[in-house]
């Protein structure tokens, strides 16, 4: 299989609920997205896909959705009183934010209209949340 690969950073705060830890508590990482895209071939030129095209739709898709917000799972039961701090500055997910269900959510469900138009597909998707902790979802 030949995947063609980019990673792209941002920082964003979340929390955990349900966590046992500190992870529960109003906190943020700079995390790593490192995509992995297949294709049915490779195109004349000899590319899965040109390396712009993951920047302009997946990593777009970060920087303008995730990049500098909180992540807060929908029914977290903080999210009524955080809308009233920083309405803006909240970005509300279907998936408590862990970096597997965050993976999840951009493999299965963010990235097929995305690369749809452009004959690829994302085979997996790897979160860093930390240089030493990351979750890797695969097709
Ligand atoms: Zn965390």
């Amino acid at each position: 299989m030949i995947t063609a690969e980019r990673y792209h950073d941002i920082s964003c705060g979340h929390r955990v609920v349900g966590h046992e830890s500190k992870c529960r508590h109003l906190h943020g990482h700079n995390y790593r997205v490192h995509f992995a895209v297949v294709a049915d071939r490779l195109d004349e030129v000899g590319r899965v896909v040109d390396f712009s095209v993951i920047k302009k739709t997946l990593c777009r898709y970060l920087e303008e959705q995730w990049d500098h917000k909180m992540l807060i799972w929908e029914k977290d039961p903080l999210l009524p009183a955080l809308r009233e701090i920083d309405l803006e500055g909240i970005c509300v997910v279907p998936f408590n934010p862990t970096a597997e269900n965050m993976a999840e959510y951009l493999l299965h469900t963010i990235a097929p209209p995305l690369l749809e138009p452009h004959h690829c597909t994302l085979h997996s998707c790897r979160i860093e949340e930390t240089r030493k902790c990351s979750a890797t979802v695969t097709l």
